[in-house]
């Protein structure tokens, strides 16, 4: 099959996958803005370009509630730098906040830094989404025809424009309505003067929880924001559900509950379980740490280890990509060591965490050059050794060559590297930004693990199957199922215009 040609934004990264965004959402407290900051915090990894907080301090004593906003490009840190613009000028007693990787619409433009906050005819609104939506073109062109105007390149703006044009009565209503004309993947914070509203796809893509502290309710994206603000988790935001929290909550402590549409095999994404997702974090009902150790047993027992060649050799050094396969090198290690004592858990490679601009010229130097700063080798632990190294995903291929090329400076006997995923062959539509179908290395290479093994330059090279990744995940209701197109093309929602796109890439 030749690719000839996709159309996807490809971006200038060591890892080359982001996660798109991380939302958050607290309604309830004094320091609502301050709790915001922390989870936007902890969601920090799941989008680093752009980040931003909407507050609204309610009506009292008839002064209208007023919404106030911070957003900007950079991190967290960054963003909210003077303490001041969280006490001063993000007042009130609910927020919601959004981190950013841009998946549509340009990443470098202020106007799509989330959350976005209208003023329509019912009040305020602000909204934070994670995901995509894949009806994209369909509901532009319909809003457009019925005269609306864009702010923003983004598909979440168009929710907006729907709930504000909705001629339901009442805001749920409103909501109903507006999401039952969207399709794809969205984990959603909604605003409103009184009420905070969480809603998730009907087929879950994307994670989203939900948790206490004291007498106020906060949404996440996932569980380590809530730890980080001594939030209990009560449960998830279901597939399909549409959560209101009002006043009447606070006095009750309890939640409304509505269903957006009717839910059939829940579609989480399974690549939140290897590599997205903060392994202390528990993400469709399990603990990432738990799944991704799994992972990692299951490629050990697929992949074992080398032998070593004679007694006097040095034990097999085991060792992780640095952060994210740490804990599925843990579970390869532990699996692995039961049948093979000769080999070593090792600390081989050391990240630098704190990666900032790298001053060269665009193009290949410098990504090698953000690989250098990002990775060094522990010469000593490398040398002379037969070594695995296991890593998540290999998408082009070029921060693996890199990483290969660093490891080899350090002259280790052999270099075998075991991967926690399958080859990705294809791009994501919900939510994730993976550069083009021709640009990703199992493709150039149709596929062929040895075409792909002698490029990267390792000993041997193996990609955990898609059998024993969906092996690994747990299914704690009969509804649970997993989305894998990126390994499989199997698009379990429908995506407008797949067919053509699929027929322009691949066509002979
Ligand atoms: S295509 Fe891949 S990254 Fe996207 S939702 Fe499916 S499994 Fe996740």
């Amino acid at each position: 099959m030749k690719i000839k040609k996709f159309k996807n934004k490809s971006f200038n990264s060591t890892k080359s996958i982001h996660s798109n965004c991380g939302v958050f959402g607290v309604y309830n407290n004094p320091d609502a803005s301050v709790l915001t900051y922390y989870g936007l915090h902890a969601l920090q990894h799941r989008g680093q370009e752009a980040a931003g907080i909407v507050s609204c301090e309610p009506e009292h004593k008839g002064i209208k509630s007023k919404f106030n906003i911070h957003k900007d490009l950079g991190l967290v840190l960054s963003v909210f730098a003077d303490d001041k613009i969280l006490t001063d000028v993000l007042k009130g007693t609910s927020a919601i906040g959004h981190t950013r990787y841009s998946t549509t619409g340009s990443g470098d433009n202020k106007n799509n830094i989330q959350p976005f906050k209208v003023n329509y005819k019912d009040g305020n609104l602000a909204l934070s989404h994670n995901g995509n939506l894949t009806n994209t073109n369909f509901l532009r062109n319909k809003l457009q025809n019925e005269g609306t105007i864009f702010q923003t390149t983004t598909d979440s703006e168009l929710i907006l424009h729907l709930i504000a044009k909705s001629r339901e009565e009442d805001i749920v209503n409103k909501l109903l309505d507006s999401f039952s004309q969207v399709t794809g993947a969205f984990s959603i914070c909604i605003l409103t003067d009184d009420k905070l509203f969480a809603v998730r796809d009907p087929h879950g893509v994307r994670p989203f929880c939900f948790g206490k502290v004291d007498n106020s309710f906060v949404f996440s994206s996932e569980t380590c924001a809530l730890d980080i603000i001594n939030a209990e988790y009560i449960r998830e935001v279901n597939p399909g559900e549409l959560i209101m929290i009002d006043r009447e909550s606070v006095t009750t402590g309890k939640e409304k509950s509505f269903r957006i549409s009717e839910v059939g095999q829940y579609k989480h994404c399974i690549f939140e379980y290897i590599y997205f997702s903060r392994p202390d974090s528990t993400v469709f009902g399990e603990k990432v740490d738990k799944v991704r150790r799994k992972i990692g047993k299951n490629l050990a027992l697929e992949s074992p280890p080398p032998v070593k060649d004679n007694e006097e050799e040095k034990k097999i050094g085991v060792i992780n990509v640095p952060d994210s396969s740490n804990t599925a090198t843990l579970g390869y290690f532990n699996e692995a060591v039961k049948t093979n004592k000769d080999i070593k858990h090792e600390i081989g490679l050391i990240r630098s965490h704190y990666v900032g601009r790298t001053f060269i010229q665009p193009g290949k130097d410098k990504r090698k050059m953000k690989v250098k700063t990002k990775f060094n080798t522990v010469k000593g632990v490398i040398n002379n050794r037969k070594i695995v190294v296991v890593d998540d995903s290999i998408v082009r291929g070029t921060t693996s060559k890199l990483l290969v090329e660093l490891i080899k400076k350090a002259e280790p006997k052999e270099i075998h590297l075991k991967v926690t995923s399958p080859p990705i062959i294809s791009p994501c539509y919900y939510g994730m930004d993976f550069p083009s179908a021709e640009e990703l290395i199992a493709n150039q290479h149709d596929s062929n693990v040895e075409g792909i093994r002698e490029e990267l330059g390792v000993t041997s090279l193996f990609y955990l199957s898609t059998e024993k990744l969906l092996d690994s995940v747990p299914y704690s209701d009969p509804k649970t199922g997993y989305c894998t197109a990126c390994f499989t093309r199997d698009y379990p929602i429908q995506i407008e215009g797949l067919e053509k796109m699929k027929k322009e890439q691949f066509d002979d």
